[in-house]
């Protein structure tokens, strides 16, 4: 028998993700009643699936690269990994795919949790298909947030993909034992990212990239130096290559390649690979084709967006808010979680009858998603970047100032390592003569890129960045040797 119930909120969030929590969070702590729809586990892909298990696999494998460097450590970090202690870790930090934490913090926050499907049923409306195969009809006084998230998107021109059984990046941050041969299809963070891990684990990757080189959307140099970092550690980098056929026969992986673009087939084996697992790392799909979109005039599988105020536009009546990966502004956690933070902000504003202050950097507008996203990248070395790239300066027409660095001249990088590679680099508004992009790589540099996401948010001119005095001798000095180069260069 399946039961029907109907109840009534302030505000609905659909997908209780890091973004659909905060979200939910924001507004109860604004007084509005909140109930969150989850038909997986409350915490939603990082928790289980992404950022957690990733980064809990790379961990070791990062410090052991870095310790490898240092002299006098290096004997004793050349053993393998442990791996069981390894993946261990990896369980424990994704909570052992168990949500009893989440939902326990969901009720302290003094948010109603609804297990299931959630799908809009027309304006203010949302219809939840329960686990026990009822419905909940809930109502919205004031909002709907879709927090749904984004799933990997696999390629729609592969024959035999389900007999495949290829590896997402949810197998790959949650495989129980490491593969003996892994392909990676992919040049991204995910792709470069697993290829890390899995290699430092003892498993022997092959990474096939469409283009000419790894990081794409990032600076040339980043990329060029997490290859050379691959390739020593024992990874097959091929480049210019597509996947013509894969099948699994015999438990086995046959991957037959083509070229792409000026790609060759250069390697030994022909282009013909044989390996244990394939992980299609090719990017990420919105996670939209069941939840409702039709019945507010929005087409299912469509990424949903919004405009600073994560507003659903297209949609008539300002109720509709699309938060997170769904709405494609920015794929990470972190910047979710801020628009969540300004989503709440809007929807307890609009609530209370309070005009929206919507300039840029203002309390209802999420102008660092267009301004400076920050991300880390954690292969070996990690990169972080945030704002504008030079190709990105490039292709919206904008004129910056480029100032690199070597970061092994930095002698707090030579304390990290005497034989430190890396680079860093500013871009430089020459008007306003302030930072607008930054991207380093290197090892340890994760740490040094919210100095770079504050110098570029509070728009610091370089004449005050010049008394912010970096210590010695750390990595952070890059940032003085920088200044000193734009001098140089624009006197
Ligand atoms: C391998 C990997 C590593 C990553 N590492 C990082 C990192 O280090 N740092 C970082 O910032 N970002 C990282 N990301 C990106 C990060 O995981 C996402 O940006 C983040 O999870 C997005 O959060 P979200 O809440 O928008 O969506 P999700 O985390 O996808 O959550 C959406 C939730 O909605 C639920 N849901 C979906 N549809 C429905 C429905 N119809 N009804 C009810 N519930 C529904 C889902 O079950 C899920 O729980 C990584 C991604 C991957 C793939």
């Amino acid at each position: 028998m399946t039961t029907e119930d109907t109840r009534t909120y302030d505000v609905v969030v659909i997908g209780a993700g890091p973004v659909g929590e905060n979200v939910a969070d924001r507004t109860t702590a604004a007084g509005l009643s909140t109930v969150i729809v989850e038909s997986e586990l409350v915490g939603g892909e990082c928790s289980y699936w992404a950022c957690e298990p990733s980064k809990a696999l790379l961990r070791p494998a990062l410090l052991r690269a870095d310790a490898g460097r240092v002299p006098g450590l290096a004997p004793a970090a050349a053993g393998p990994l442990d791996t069981a202690a390894v993946l261990a870790h990896r369980d424990r930090m994704a909570a052992h795919w168990n949500d009893d934490g989440q939902v326990e913090w969901l009720k302290t926050a003094g948010i109603d949790l609804q297990r299931g499907h959630g799908r809009l049923d027309g304006p203010r409306r949302v219809a939840v298909t329960t686990p026990d195969g009822g419905t909940v009809h809930l109502r919205a006084r004031h909002a709907v947030a879709v927090c749904t998230g984004s799933g990997a998107a696999l390629p729609d021109d592969l024959p035999g993909l389900a007999a495949l059984r290829p590896w997402t990046s949810r197998e790959a941050t949650s495989a129980r034992r490491p593969a003996g041969r892994l392909v990676i299809v992919g040049a991204g963070v995910v792709a470069t990212e697993m290829a890390t891990a899995w290699q430092a684990l003892g498993t022997e990757v092959t990474l096939l990239a469409r283009g000419s080189r790894l990081l794409p959307q990032l600076e040339p140099f980043a990329g060029e130096l997490v290859a050379d970092r691959l390739r020593e550690a024992g990874v097959d980098l091929r480049f210019g290559v597509t996947v013509a056929t894969a099948a699994r026969t015999d438990g086995e992986v046959r991957v037959t390649l083509t070229a792409s673009g000026d790609g060759r087939i250069t390697a030994s084996d022909g282009g013909r690979i044989v390996a244990d697992e394939i992980l299609f790392a090719t990017g990420r799909a919105p996670r939209t084709g069941d939840i409702g979109l039709e019945t507010v005039g929005l087409t299912p599988g469509d990424w949903l967006a919004t405009d600073d105020s994560l507003t659903v536009t297209a949609v008539p009546g300002d109720w509709l808010y699309a938060v997170g990966d769904v709405n494609r502004r920015a794929l990470l956690t972190h910047q979710g979680k801020y628009q969540a933070r300004i989503t709440g902000a809007v929807i307890a504003a609009r609530a209370c009858g309070i005009p929206l202050d919507t300039g840029r950097w203002s309390p209802h507008a999420g102008t660092a998603d267009t301004a400076a996203v920050p991300q880390v990248v954690f292969t070996d070395p990690e990169i972080a970047s945030v704002g504008l790239t030079t190709a990105e300066a490039r292709r919206t027409g904008r004129r910056v100032h480029v100032v690199d660095y070597d970061l092994g001249h930095v002698a707090g990088a030579l304390q990290h390592d005497p034989a430190y590679r890396g680079r860093a680099r500013a871009l430089i508004d020459p008007d306003r003569r302030t930072v607008v992009g930054v991207t380093f790589a290197g090892p340890g540099v994760a740490e040094l890129l919210h100095s770079a996401t504050v110098a570029i948010t509070g728009e610091i001119p370089v004449e005050r960045l010049w008394h912010a005095v970096p210590p010695f001798p750390t990595i952070s000095e890059v940032w003085l040797r920088l200044l000193e180069t734009y001098r140089d260069q624009t006197r």
